[in-house]
């Protein structure tokens, strides 16, 4: 690995990052990251990059994505105090509120933002909220919308699968594979080679080749850029601490990136520890992972010894996924964001906590980030955490009900 980074390359390399400079013209960020896809793919990436360049920070798209996020997504997102988890934590607990965005979930502002760049669309889905975020933004853009999800999703997901389709999305069952969103990538790469020129991809993460680290950097920060500004106004200062889930990282990355220059703000990612440290048994690619490259890009991995990708496991399929975006992948060698695990177990009553004392249901997603808020307040007593409160968890009933409600016996 690169455990030979000097001190000095880690500050160089995050004060390329600060200063805009990352990814590079590679679509490197430090060892991670680039481009390793098929010749067949290589226009329609070229392409891609060059619409990024040429579109993304240009006025009149910005003012388009700006008035649809405001009128549409419903943003700015309400930044919240909790009170009562703070009382019982003992620190002040502040939620990001992107379980308010249209559709439930941070994914929207990705999903718009590219539906805004692009003709037909075509995009893959764990727990479906992409899914769901891709054809709503397709219908109100007016695009045909071509969803690839593992069987094994759909299944537990269904209400979201209802979602799409009443949307007037096309949703294809991803049969091979794992069946879940590893899968469903493959399938939309593959979609993609077949249709290059009239097709664009709408990756739901952090993660994949160059430019979608990027691009979906950009469009995400939005969540970090309107915290910093609300805890500022309404806190009166910087929090000691920012967690977010990580799942492909775009969420945590876009609540992030704010912070990054701040050094006094604590970060950390928190990943599917599933059922424990296990390989196969969890989906903490930061925390266990080794580097190779998974869909086109340079990254941590979960693989056995041969390097063969291992199948996760997660109570959440929104975090269950054996890769990472590559900027965490650095953000955690050169030591800026610290990253742990939160279990199956723990993460579901951090779900009970937060609905039955805030009257607010988490994705089971961002209820991770719940437990390492939770544990960071317990060691921090009267330290001022933000929380991303990545998606709402209505989406979760179904597992819901065969987990938490099941044992409690509610149901009988
Ligand atoms: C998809 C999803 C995630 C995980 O994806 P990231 O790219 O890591 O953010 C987290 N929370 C919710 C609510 C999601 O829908």
């Amino acid at each position: 690995m690169t455990e030979s980074m000097t001190e000095a390359a880690k500050a160089k390399l995050l004060r390329s990052l600060l200063d805009g400079q990352l990814p590079d013209e590679h679509g490197r960020f430090g060892p991670f990251g680039g481009r390793f896809i098929p010749e067949t793919l290589v226009p329609a990436f070229e392409r891609l990059t060059e619409a990024v360049r040429t579109t993304l920070h240009e006025a009149s798209y910005q003012a388009e994505l700006a008035a649809e996020l405001s009128d549409w997504v419903g943003r700015p997102t309400a930044l919240s105090p909790m009170r009562n988890l703070s009382r019982r934590w003992g620190a002040e607990i502040w939620f990001k509120r992107e379980d308010l965005a249209h559709t439930g979930a941070h994914k929207i502002n990705n999903a718009l933002g590219q539906a805004l760049l692009a003709k037909r669309i075509i995009a893959e889905t764990g727990a479906g909220q992409h899914g769901v975020a891709t054809a709503a933004a397709c219908a109100r853009v007016g695009l045909p919308c071509v969803v690839y999800m593992g069987e094994v999703d759909m299944a537990r997901q269904a209400p979201n699968v209802g979602r799409m389709r009443l949307m007037g999305a096309t949703v294809v069952p991803v049969t091979s594979g794992d069946r879940t969103l590893r899968a469903a990538i493959d399938e939309a790469f593959r979609d993609w080679v077949t249709d290059p020129e009239g097709t664009f991809y709408c990756l739901g993460s952090a993660l994949g080749p160059h430019p979608y680290p990027y691009l979906v950097r950009e469009l995400q920060s939005i969540i970090g850029r309107e915290a910093r500004a609300q805890m500022l106004a309404k806190a009166g200062a910087l929090p000691d601490c920012v967690i977010a889930c990580v799942g492909g990282g775009s969420n945590a990355i876009g609540t992030f990136h704010a912070f990054l220059g701040d050094p006094s703000v604590k970060i950390i990612g928190v990943e599917a520890g599933g059922r424990g440290p296990g390989l196969g048994d969890n989906a903490a690619t930061l925390t266990t992972g080794r580097p190779g490259v998974l869909h086109g890009t340079y990254t941590l991995l979960l693989q056995d010894a041969d390097g063969q990708i291992q199948e996760t496991h997660s109570v959440s399929a929104g975090l269950d996924y054996p890769g990472v975006g590559p900027e965490h992948a650095m953000l955690r060698e050169i030591g800026r964001v610290q990253y742990i695990m939160a279990g199956d177990d723990e993460t579901l009553e951090a779900v009970k906590e937060c609905a039955t004392h805030e009257g607010l249901l988490p994705a089971i997603e961002s209820a991770h980030a719940l437990v390492g808020a939770r544990d960071w307040a317990r060691q921090n007593p009267g330290t001022r955490i933000l929380v991303g409160m990545s998606g709402r968890g209505d989406k979760d009933m179904p597992t819901l009900q065969t987990t938490l409600l099941a044992n409690d016996g509610v149901l009988s």
